[in-house]
């Protein structure tokens, strides 16, 4: 078990046409490789007795990209997981910001920018044709979507909604979700464009063709050794790659009537989001079990990710326009939080399965043990079978013996005697191995019993 970080990228998109046309200045900017610096457009630049330093706030994370960075993002925040992937650990990586900012272009991107999705697949097929020499692999993919707090399988929209349920070993499930295993990264590529074209939209007042919906998409890599040896290990690397809905509050989206409500929803799975956030990199991360993660089912899903098993990294997004202003500065402000999380790395190893020539042998030892079994419990009731004639003869000897005696003491003694002899013998019986000490140790007790009548 390793503890790592939680990674925080922050990515500035470019000033879009509309911002330009409003008249926007530019408040974000990258400085150096980590630092961005946010000016604050309501104060007076003009004003002597601010000093530029109120004005402008510095904020420190893992990665900055500004207007400049193409989707080679990736690259620095996402290629160095699926190495972890393949060998058995879960990864996370996770788009976080208001409408518009750009965590769908960076996840999914476009037909000639392809995001974060589809490099990370294709690369993860690259690696793993790389390595099918000595270990067989099988991927299997699923998509979802969190619309209102409600799960709906991207892949499979009509089955309904779905539930979050966590095993005793507190991993994770969606119950019936479509696992679709794939060989390539094309297939997985035309079934998240697929699903994707299923995700709740509709055009809002900040983005027209924003969504309003959480999706994740997750691959899981099995790998298995090709030398079939006993006990052997399977590993299970799980990547999420997570596309969140827009973290403005409702009303700054000028939202009205059904899309009010869903504000609302989103703002419940990105508020507990934010609850746990902040528990967690409080506390470090180390009291990870008290944080409520069954708030939402976006934190209830994303658990792993973030107080558990899980190599995860966040990129933050926000626009550079003084217009997005307060929205950019709340952003920065979680994002940076979330730099304090920590999570405990494992490796998923499951040790499974003999082989088939191991099996055989196996069921050859256990044959012999049955018969050798066999042919003790057959001896066994030869030898009680003899002992109780024996106890029989005894009986009647002493029986006629104490004849002189009162016939209603004795019929009551005998009834006693034959009563705790018949349990003896049963104790003897009920046993799966049954011993012949207990056999003689019966045998001894009614003869004391025997001793005691006389
Ligand atoms: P979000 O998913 O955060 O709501 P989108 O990813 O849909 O936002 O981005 C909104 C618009 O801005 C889209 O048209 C997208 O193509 C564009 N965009 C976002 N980020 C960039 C970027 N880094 N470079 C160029 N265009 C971008
Ligand atoms: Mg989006």
């Amino acid at each position: 078990m390793k503890e790592q970080q939680l990674m925080v990228a922050l990515r500035i998109r470019p000033l879009n046409e509309a911002e330009a046309e409003e008249g926007a200045a530019l408040v974000a900017h990258r400085v150096g490789e980590q630092r961005v610096v946010l000016t604050d457009p309501s104060k007076d630049p003009d004003d002597i007795l601010q000093a530029n330093r109120s004005r402008e706030k510095t904020f420190v994370f893992d990665m900055g990209f500004d207007h400049r960075a193409t989707q080679e993002v990736y690259v620095s925040t996402t290629k160095s997981l699926i190495g972890g992937v393949i060998s058995g650990y879960n990864a996370t990586i996770f788009a976080y910001g208001p409408t518009g900012a750009g965590k769908t272009y960076v996840m999914l991107g476009t037909d000639c920018e392809p995001g974060i999705y589809i490099r990370t697949l294709d690369d993860l097929f690259k690696a793993l044709e790389a390595a099918t020499e000595e270990m067989d692999y099988t991927v299997s993919m699923s998509y979802l979507e969190i619309y209102n707090e409600v799960i709906r399988d991207l892949l499979n929209p009509s089955s309904g909604f779905l539930d979050v349920r966590e095993d005793p070993r507190g991993r994770i499930h969606i119950v019936g979700i479509t696992e679709v295993s794939t060989t390539n990264a094309q297939e997985i590529t035309q079934l998240s464009t697929k699903g994707n074209k299923q995700r709740a939209q509709e055009p809002t007042a900040a983005n027209k063709m924003s969504s309003r919906s959480h999706t994740v998409l997750q691959v899981t890599v099995t790998q298995k050794s090709r030398r079939k040896a006993i006990g052997e290990e399977v590993r299970i690397g799980k990547l999420f790659m997570v596309d969140l809905a827009g973290s403005e509050r409702a009303t700054q989206t000028r939202n009205q009537g059904k899309r009010m409500k869903e504000g609302a929803h989103i703002n419940r799975s990105l508020l507990a989001l934010g609850n746990c956030i902040n528990a967690l990199s409080e506390r470090g991360g180390s009291w990870a079990q008290f944080v409520n993660f069954r708030d939402s089912k976006l934190t209830h899903l994303l658990k792993g990710s973030l107080g558990g098993n899980s190599r995860t990294v966040m990129i933050a997004h926000i626009s550079p326009a003084s217009t997005s202003f307060e929205e950019s500065r709340t952003t920065l402000i979680y994002a940076c939080r979330a730099k304090n999380i920590k999570t405990q790395v494992k490796c998923n190893l499951r040790n499974v399965s003999y082989h088939i020539d191991q099996y055989t042998s196996i069921i050859t030892d256990l044959r012999r043990e049955i018969e050798r079994l066999k042919a003790r419990v057959k001896n066994q009731e030869k030898e009680k079978s003899a002992v109780s004639s024996d106890l029989g003869d005894l009986q009647a000897e002493r029986y006629q013996g104490s004849a002189a005696h009162s016939g209603q003491v004795m019929n009551a003694l005998r009834a006693q005697l034959m009563g705790a002899f018949r349990e003896q013998m049963e104790m003897c019986h009920s046993p799966m191995e049954p011993e012949n000490t207990n056999i003689e140790l019966c045998v001894d007790t009614c003869r004391h019993l025997l001793t005691i009548i006389e």
